[in-house]
């Protein structure tokens, strides 16, 4: 007998990345590049090494990684630590949102140098954990 599979058969789902960062547990990034140009960018220099996307002053999108596969103890997850989510399109982060409303034992976190950014994420997310918890 001959077994067929389809290509999303073979799609292997990625764990995310476990840190060494003292504040979260995860790292998630669902998006890789900024374009502030910091001189300092520890992101800029682990790209520049390991080559993820070609010009790292171009924010660029991976929806496959939406499909990562969450940790099943509750964790703290630190979204976009290669890049700086004011530089995101609307539509990249409604659909980070989507995933994370999906999983209410995990807290997520962002980090911005922008803090309009930042107040806005945090409002939405926080009214999607209290739906959850009422
Ligand atoms: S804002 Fe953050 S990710 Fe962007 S260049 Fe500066 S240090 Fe790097």
């Amino acid at each position: 007998m001959r077994i067929y599979a389809t290509a999303s058969l073979w799609t292997v789902k990625k764990l995310m990345q476990k840190t060494k960062i003292e504040w979260c547990d995860y790292t998630w990034n669902p998006v890789v590049g900024c374009r502030r140009g910091c001189s300092y960018c520890y992101a800029k220099r682990l790209n520049d090494r390991f080559g993820m996307i070609p010009d790292f002053s171009v924010p660029t999108f991976f929806p496959e990684r939406l499909n990562d596969k969450f940790p099943k103890k509750p964790s703290k997850i630190f979204v976009g630590s290669m890049t700086d989510i004011c530089f995101w399109k609307r539509e990249w982060m409604d659909e980070v949102l989507k995933v994370i409303r999906k999983q209410p034992q995990h807290t997520f976190m962002f980090l911005t140098k922008d803090g309009s950014i930042f107040l806005f994420v945090r409002r939405k997310h926080e009214k999607s954990l209290d739906k959850k918890t009422v």
